[in-house]
């Protein structure tokens, strides 16, 4: 029987895009998520509130105990959002559903934290993997929580390992993230809007290149090798969101850009990767090609082009 690899938030954003890699792979693959997942040929998914994991229907358990290895992304991201009772459902889902995930299993877990728990990047400095987590913010605060439920699994003799990825761009991205707001509100005619000023800047990583490193690290787990306990998935290059607005107009042609519109939410004004242990432990390092990620990602938002043709 071919080891089995979960993956939680396996209907999610990144997510969708492992489970694809892991299948084509030919890895055994069963997602888990609350919500249903697209098919993806080769692998299982079951449909699952992970908060609730204590309580769950047996397969859910038993499948997280028969685990060959666990990576988990099931969370409530979004910096921005400000929904009733959101910092209770941050929570549930980026603390306690962790716990339970980490309870149920005794396989090796690649657990997804994010570059926010460092609060940015002071004066340039690329953020390194051992910094002083400053966590800005309901969501990095609950993410850094996440971290110390996994410092404690570790503490007990468990095997997991964070990743922290910094701002993933590609084909399926969430719809509150940046570039995916940019390119709808493009494709309708409206202006894209950068939140703060043009010059702040982020480390801007390729979903591909973070779900290829997610199944690279499960695979050197399953065959035992040690993985660090944590470790940065970014590029090491800055890149200012006026560098990306400005992709995004190209990609479609004849778009506004509107700089500077307030931004009431705390984010740091930087964020850049420290890449020395990513490239250690991968043997690589991810890099972007922003006009061919965003045009990817134009092209799975648009397929047909039919939004672009009806705006020109
Ligand atoms: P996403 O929201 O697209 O996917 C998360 C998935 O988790 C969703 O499908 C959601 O239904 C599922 N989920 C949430 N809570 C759950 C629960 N209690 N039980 C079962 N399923 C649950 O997010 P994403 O962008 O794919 O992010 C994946 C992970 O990577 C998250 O941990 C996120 O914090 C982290 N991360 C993402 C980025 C980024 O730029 N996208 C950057 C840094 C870190």
């Amino acid at each position: 029987m071919p080891p089995v690899i979960v993956v939680t938030g396996a209907s999610g954003f990144i997510g969708t895009t492992l489970v694809r890699q892991l299948a084509a792979r030919g890895a055994d693959v069963a997602g888990i998520d609350r919500r249903s997942a697209r098919p993806s040929p080769g692998a299982r998914h079951v449909v699952a509130d992970l908060a609730d994991l204590p309580t769950a229907p047996s397969p859910v358990r038993d499948l997280l105990a028969a685990a060959d290895v666990v990576v988990h992304l099931a969370a409530r991201p979004g910096v921005r959002d400000r929904s009733p009772g959101i910092e209770l459902a941050r929570h549930r889902d980026n603390v306690l559903a962790t716990r339970h995930v980490l309870a149920a299993t005794t396989a090796p877990v690649i657990a997804a934290s994010s570059s926010s728990v460092y609060g940015g990047a002071v004066d340039g400095r690329p953020s390194h993997e051992d910094d002083d987590l400053r966590p800005v913010g309901g969501y990095a605060r609950s993410k850094a929580a996440g971290e110390a439920e996994c410092a404690a699994h570790r503490s007990r003799g468990g095997s997991v390992c964070i990743v922290r990825p910094f701002t993933v761009v590609g084909p399926g991205q969430r719809r509150d993230m940046a570039i995916d707001r940019w390119l709808r509100a493009a494709l309708t005619g409206r202006p894209i809007e950068v939140f703060g000023s043009p010059a702040r800047s982020r480390d801007v990583t390729d979903v591909r290149d973070v779900a290829a490193a997610l199944a690279d690290l499960a695979a050197a787990a399953m065959r035992g090798r040690p993985l660090p306990s944590v470790v940065n998935l970014g590029t090491g290059r800055a890149r200012t969101l006026g560098e990306l607005a400005d992709a995004v107009g190209r990609a479609v042609p004849g778009s506004r850009i509107l700089g500077i519109v307030a931004d009431g939410e705390p984010e740091p004004d930087h964020t850049l990767a420290d890449t020395r242990r990513c490239a250690s432990t991968l043997g690589r390092v991810p890099s972007t090609d922003l006009d061919a990620v965003v045009a990817a990602q134009l092209a799975a938002l648009d397929p047909s082009g039919a939004l672009e043709r009806r705006r020109a």
